[in-house]
């Protein structure tokens, strides 16, 4: 596992010397995050790095996974979509089977730490179930800017007892909370597997383990098989592409526990997407792989992030340290990353025929591509490195516990 030093080379000597002054009156605490699940999607992918790396820096962190049912996990990515728009119906075994799975956990998962952090929606009425004796902070990934207002008003019951709310974007929060907000950015670990640098002879070996021909340019998007990440709409906007650019598009989506909708949205996609599935113009991944990400990123022409909705979108900002040039929705924490024409493209996310422009436009100059590449690394390196999200929650931790 990687320590502090390991990123001493990429973020400079005074940045690593401002974290362990700022660890140092945090040294032997204990902090436990909690969410709901160790592999698939953005909040387990940051973890992994994080975790490691406030332990390395003298504070006692946990990492705890909430033990769902499939039932459980139905009703949360129902909470999930709601959260973000879509309508639920909210019934009283929905509410009642969300606080049981909760309970239950909270029987062999025992809280005596200075601090608890909870990552989304599945842990939040976890706050109940314990005598509060520490601050508790309330991490949303998702974009709660119009969340259904049913679930708003159930879901306050549990966020009203929270200490903090952090949140990706300001706007995700506006509803009226008297409970202390805070902006917190997602990050990327430049050191990890997924996108450490990798030799040419690497790239070939793994696209040839995974099939993936390179007699085409690669036009790929990155994500969990999610209507909210619209692979229906990557599949017309590539019908689109191939008319004038002969490309190749990669759809990897490897499935997570806590998602349980991934195999149905990956069916509709297959058969939509049929005849080109056959001439292996696409090609559809589902397993987990973090070199075959890191790959994909480096080696593809374009990477596409059509999402209806996006907290933050950690996959375009993989692309964008990997210098490789992204066209993606102009939506929830993307903005933030990408300024459009240059370090990359920004269109409405039901623009189908702006998505298509774009990417031939990125495959028809390969300077450009390469230019809105180099200044996409600037703009990583600068805010969004996971040595930055350390320092963010180091000052966090200061201001509740010390
Ligand atoms: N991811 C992956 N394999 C896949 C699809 C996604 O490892 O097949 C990772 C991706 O590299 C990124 C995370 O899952 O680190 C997705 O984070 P993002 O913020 O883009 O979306 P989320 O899934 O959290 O909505």
């Amino acid at each position: 596992m990687p320590t502090l030093e390991a990123y001493r080379e990429i973020v400079g000597d005074e940045f690593i010397t401002s974290l362990y002054r700022k660890a140092r009156r945090l040294y032997g605490k204990h902090i436990i995050h909690i969410n709901s699940t160790s592999q698939g999607g953005g909040v387990a992918e940051m973890l992994s790095s994080l975790v490691p790396l406030m332990n390395d820096i003298g504070i006692a962190t946990g990492w705890r996974i909430l033990h769902g049912t499939p039932d459980f996990f139905d009703i949360t990515k129902k909470f999930h979509n709601a959260l973000q728009g879509s309508k639920v119906n909210l019934t009283k075994m929905k509410k009642e089977l969300y606080r049981q799975v909760n309970r239950n956990f909270s029987i062999y998962t025992h809280i005596d730490h200075d601090c608890v952090i909870i990552h989304d929606p599945q842990p939040l009425p976890l706050i109940e179930c314990y005598p509060k004796r520490q601050p508790w902070v309330w991490r949303a990934h998702i974009d709660l800017s119009d969340p259904n207002e049913k679930l708003w008003e159930f879901l306050k019951g549990f966020i009203f007892r929270y200490d903090m709310i952090l949140s990706s974007n300001e706007r995700y929060i506006s509803q009226y909370l008297p409970v202390e907000r805070r902006v917190i950015y997602p990050a990327i670990d430049p050191v990890s597997v997924k996108n450490k640098e990798l030799s040419e002879k690497d790239i070939t070996k793994y696209l040839g383990k995974f099939g993936i021909p390179t007699d085409k340019p690669l036009v790929t998007q990155i994500s969990r098989f999610d209507v909210w990440k619209d692979p229906d709409g990557v599949i017309r906007v590539f019908n689109l592409v191939r008319k004038k650019v002969d490309a190749r598009l990669v759809l990897c989506g490897s499935m997570s526990v806590d998602d349980p909708e991934g195999w149905e949205i990956y069916e509709k996609v297959t058969s939509k997407a049929k005849g080109l599935l056959e001439s292996g113009d696409v090609i559809l991944i589902t397993s987990e792989n973090n070199i075959l990400v890191n790959v994909l990123q480096r080696s593809s022409a374009v990477i596409v992030q059509k999402s209806l909705r996006e907290g933050f979108g950690l996959t375009v900002t993989e692309a964008l340290w990997k210098e490789t040039p992204v066209v993606a929705s102009n939506i929830g924490g993307i903005p933030l990353q990408i300024r459009d024409g240059e370090n990359g493209f920004l269109v409405d996310p039901l623009d189908t025929d702006g998505f298509a422009d774009r990417i031939i436009t990125l495959l028809k100059d390969p300077s450009l591509a390469k230019e809105m590449g180099r200044k996409g690394k600037k703009i990583v390196e600068k805010h969004f490195l996971i040595t930055r999200l350390l320092a963010d929650y180091l000052a966090i931790l200061d201001s509740l516990i010390t």
